[in-house]
């Protein structure tokens, strides 16, 4: 590639998507445009994400499946229509709330689709800061961590229990607020962008912003398989919470590999779809330790999920 694409896609990348996605997205949702140009811009967003993984990637080999390609496929089909779902819903579910509700209607809409993400960043964030906290919920949320490769679809690579959880903490607020049905469209699709670009295989950069912005600079961390080290960056659009939650790691020098990855404490982790789905609910989705003492109601819960005798240091 030339000396001068690459640093083109390296540093046009995430403003592409962040600013022309997104920007197209509340250009169309204002104007009241159909549905399905939305959906057309998503569309155009995982093309777009996949050919800037080929064009860059961060590892060319998490291009290509691991053996879970059609589970991806399946978890991405399922959860985004759960997400353009629930959109949908808006309407029916926003006439079950009394009153007006207080949403800044009169705003400039670009204004309004921004206090959006950042409630829904909020519920978001500290339901995942939960669910790495809380036995029962690392159980649905332990699907999202079994995974080796680091690309765009692992962003909905989730249990529909867990996404629903997250979701419903994120989207509840801004329903009782009297969130307008196109700004809540326009956010499903910055949540989707955001999906892609924080856990894309392309080595995009953002400069300073890495610190602020929840991208995959700072999610990979979030991704090392072992207890506390991986427990970090929790953000979903912001770092915001996580530098409240003195949870923020970042290492210029780290690089990753895909033995870095997943959960130490749960190497066979079931691949398949629907073994997944199930795994939550049976005895060994629990929490484990190499101590062979559950973790599952330990107050000490920093480790819940991940095996808290081979931490290894970063670097
Ligand atoms: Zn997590």
């Amino acid at each position: 590639m030339s000396t001068i694409v690459r640093p083109l896609i390296r540093y046009g990348y995430a403003p592409l998507m962040l600013l022309g996605i997104n920007g197209a997205g509340i250009a169309l949702a204002a104007g009241g445009a159909n549905k399905a140009w939305l959906l057309a811009l998503l569309i155009a967003a995982i093309a777009l994400s996949f050919a800037v993984e080929r064009l860059l990637p961060y590892r060319s080999v998490w291009n290509s499946s691991h053996g879970d390609a059609g589970r991806d496929t399946a978890h991405t089909f399922v959860n985004e229509t759960l997400i353009l779902t629930s959109v949908a819903a808006i309407p029916a579910l926003a006439a079950l709330v009394p009153g007006d509700g207080i949403w800044p209607t009169g705003w400039p809409f670009v204004v309004q689709v921004l206090i959006a993400i950042l409630v829904a960043d909020f519920g978001i964030t500290l339901t995942h800061y939960a669910s790495h906290k809380i036995g029962l919920l690392w159980r649905f949320h332990a699907v999202h961590h079994s995974v080796t490769r680091f690309y765009g679809l692992n962003g909905l690579m989730k249990h529909p229990l867990h996404q629903t959880l997250e979701m419903t903490a994120g989207v509840t607020p801004l329903l009782l607020a009297g969130i307008p049905v196109p700004v809540a469209a326009a956010l499903s699709l910055a949540v989707a962008v955001q999906l892609l670009l924080q856990h894309s295989n392309a080595d995009y950069r953002v400069g300073p912003f890495k610190y602020v912005l929840a991208l995959n600079e700072g999610h990979r961390f979030h991704h090392l398989k072992w207890a506390g080290i991986g427990d970090v960056n929790f953000g979903l659009f912001t770092l915001l919470w996580d530098h409240l939650l003195r949870t923020y790691s970042y290492d210029p020098a780290r690089r990753f590999t895909s033995a870095d990855l997943g959960m130490a404490a749960k190497p066979d982790y079931p691949v398949g779809y629907l073994a997944q789905l199930a795994e939550p609910f049976t005895r060994h989705g629990a929490c484990t330790a190499t101590s062979g003492n559950s973790t599952e109601n330990s107050s000490d819960a920093t480790a819940v999920g991940r095996d808290r005798e081979t931490i290894q240091p970063i670097g």
